[in-house]
């Protein structure tokens, strides 16, 4: 179990995150009409290379907006006094693997199973 400094200090990274996350999805909404009304099959962008545009910034958004749900899945787990182990089998999530990923629901152990089932 992390004591309760370290949780602070995960929720602090956590909450950061999350407002980068929220400030660069609302810039990506703002972009996309632009690349759709102003410049897709005029000028020098064809419409394939404006559909190509949208298409890599609706990626974007969806790999921020997944982002966004485990940052805030992570600070729901703080708050309930969870937060620390696996989602999966319950162990304690060692603190490195915290430090590089702080949003991560698995240990490492059920993150490789989750990884190899959905490869
Ligand atoms: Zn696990």
């Amino acid at each position: 179990m992390l004591d309760a400094d370290t949780c602070r200090r995960f929720e602090k990274l956590l909450r950061n995150r999350l407002r980068e996350i929220r400030e660069t999805l609302s810039g990506a909404t703002q972009r996309t009409p632009a690349v759709e009304l102003e410049t897709m099959g005029t000028g020098s962008m064809t419409l394939e290379e404006g559909f190509r545009q949208r298409a890599m910034a609706s990626g974007l958004r969806e790999l921020l907006d997944n982002d966004r749900r485990k940052v805030e899945a992570a600070l729901d787990r703080i708050a309930a006094g969870s937060y620390g182990r696996c989602c999966a089998c319950d162990i304690g999530i060692s603190l490195d693997r915290l430090c590089s990923d702080p949003a991560t629901p698995f240990c490492a152990e059920c993150y490789e199973d989750v990884r190899l089932r959905r490869a």
